[in-house]
């Protein structure tokens, strides 16, 4: 597997990528992919980006042994990579310093992202008030509703909340106007996109940026093993939740040329893979081509895309990273679903046996670790990519376990349900 080398000089992961996009972004992307190509290999850029991982985010993440759960279940060791310790509480900052980064250099004053749970929303308003850049973040209004506490960041952060009124008023159509305004303001404008998604060279450089997260594991996994006891240097399977795929890619990638250890993607499965009301791309999607790329779609017979489900809303995306698509088709990863339902008891699970309170994507790939490791012997072992922290949750939570959430006078008594209760910032 040494021979992986993907995506080619086009964006192709096999028949996946590319890059589909209107003519009059055509000069944008070749400029964006040019600059990519330049600094990525640039000694002063790769060494400022390692800096502000260190002093900004706070990095390298550690590494942390589950050994009340790993005793509990009584099979393999269950380990975490801790994303949810950087800065602003998720992997997605690693992504949007190096792209903030290229902004700069290529001189583009004014900054674009969309949004769907808020988390890359509330990660690129943080990189741009450090470095003085102009923010506007497209959002679906109905995520707006049911994510305000990082809308409220974001403005407290100094960026412009659009609020996106078109399809289903989430994710994909945040990303539809987001590509939208890049059309129309490509001069000035550095679009940062939030995941593994979109036209070349986007999923690649993503990809780059948040492999940080794999390489450190690689480094960190041998003196843990050992002093546990366990077979191997490297761990069994390495585990991570996929949205667009962005923490999996970068925790994966630098394993995949080490065939020994299983990659397993975890999709949201939402109310069952057969229900129709999930957001499992890879497992119930056919080719099509979606933001620029070709990948797994949700979509009907006609090729419309489909309404996603899930209960966590940095999973609710109809598409996928075309380099998960390829690496679904060749065998070296495998891909599984998560329920709602099993989701929600790992993030309580976690809560009372490790004192983590995890993010609803991350409860996913918990999920499944724990229906794994009982499967495993003792001396084996499962890294689970934690990739951001439950904060932003408890309100769905609360709502979700009929929790009395501490909210403002006006939402108590009114029912309110899947992540609508508004948070008292201010108690
Ligand atoms: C956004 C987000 C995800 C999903 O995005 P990927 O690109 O699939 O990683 C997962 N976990 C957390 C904490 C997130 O904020």
């Amino acid at each position: 597997m040494n021979a992986y080398q993907q995506p080619d000089a086009r964006g192709h992961f096999g028949p996946y990528g590319g890059s589909f996009v209107s003519e009059t972004l055509t000069y944008a992307i070749s400029e964006l992919r040019d600059a990519y190509a330049h600094y990525q290999h640039d000694p002063a850029f790769v060494a400022e980006f390692e800096r502000e991982l260190a002093r900004f985010v706070g990095r390298p993440s550690p590494v942390y042994h589950a050994q009340g759960m790993s005793t509990e279940l009584g099979g393999a060791q269950i380990f975490f990579k801790r994303e949810d310790l950087n800065h602003t509480g998720a992997h997605k900052v690693n992504n949007t310093i190096g792209q903030a980064m290229l902004a700069k250099r290529m001189g583009k004053p004014r900054v674009i992202a969309e949004t769907g749970a808020g988390q890359h929303g509330v990660a690129t308003a943080t990189i741009c008030a450090r470095y003085g850049l102009e923010c506007v973040v497209y959002m679906g209004s109905e995520d707006i509703k049911r994510q305000s506490p990082n809308v409220y960041r974001m403005k407290l952060l100094g960026a412009t909340v659009v609020p996106v009124e078109s399809g289903s008023k989430t994710l994909k159509d945040a990303l539809n106007e987001a590509l939208r305004d890049w059309v129309a303001n490509v001069d000035n404008t550095f679009y940062i996109i939030g995941t593994v998604a979109g036209p070349h060279p986007y999923p690649m450089m993503v990809r780059d940026f948040q492999s940080v997260i794999g390489r450190e594991c690689i480094q960190q996994m041998p003196d843990l093993l050992a002093e546990v006891g366990c077979h191997s240097l490297q761990p069994d399977a390495v585990l991570a939740c996929v949205g667009g795929g962005s923490n999996a890619m970068g925790i994966f990638h630098p394993y995949i040329g080490h065939p020994a250890t299983r990659l397993i993607g975890i999709e949201a499965a939402g109310e069952g893979l057969d229900s129709g009301k999930h957001s499992a791309s890879l497992q119930r999607g056919l080719p099509g081509v979606l933001h620029g790329n070709r990948t797994y779609v949700l979509q009907n017979e006609d090729g419309q895309v489909t309404e996603t489900h899930s209960v966590s809303a940095g999973l609710d995306y109809p598409g996928v990273g075309p380099e998960h698509a390829w690496l679904k088709d060749i065998g070296r990863a495998e891909y599984v679903g998560i329920t709602d339902t099993e989701a929600l008891a790992a993030f309580h699970h976690l809560c009372r046996t490790e004192g983590i309170i995890p993010a609803l994507e991350s409860s996913h790939a918990i999920a499944h670790a724990m229906k794994l490791a009982p499967q495993m012997r003792r001396d084996q072992s499962i890294l689970v990519n934690l990739s951001g922290r439950g904060d932003k949750d408890i309100g769905t939570v609360a709502d979700l376990s009929g929790a009395d959430f501490y909210c403002r006078p006006s939402c108590r008594g009114q029912g309110v349900k899947g992540g609508t209760a508004v948070v008292e910032l201010h108690a």
